[in-house]
């Protein structure tokens, strides 16, 4: 069954097209060029709580150039929990960093990759 049909960016229902990837199968939003992965968990692979938001994820891809440039808004689920102080920063509207593996949609394991991400400022 479809899940999480509704754009999480601009809330487009109708102009999403799927994409197979090697990470799973991703939708994207023609309207506002949104990308997600279809299968978002809706309960936390950590804590299992439900209290999941979609925020926006940085994607940065080195072009030609040396240029750094965002390509698309990639759209991650986080968990109001575990993922606390990322969605907090999301909330500012600061896009979450391209590194960033939310504790939502994967089970984060004691202590790893929690303490020692460095976010921009
Ligand atoms: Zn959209
Ligand atoms: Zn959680």
């Amino acid at each position: 069954m479809p899940r999480q049909m509704t754009c999480p960016g601009c809330g487009e229902e109708d102009e999403l097209t799927g994409e197979r990837t090697e990470s799973g199968i991703h939708i994207s939003c023609d309207a506002c060029g949104a990308r997600w992965p279809r299968d978002t968990p809706y309960t936390c692979a950590t804590c299992q709580g439900q209290d999941i938001h979609m925020r926006p994820q940085a994607l940065t891809q080195y072009s030609r150039g040396t240029q750094l440039s965002i390509v698309s808004l990639h759209y991650i689920p986080l968990c109001a929990d575990c993922d606390a102080d990322m969605l907090a920063r999301a909330n500012r509207q600061k896009p979450v960093p391209g590194q960033y593996r939310s504790a939502a949609s994967r089970r984060r394991e004691g202590g790893e990759e929690t303490g020692n991400l460095i976010l921009p400022r």
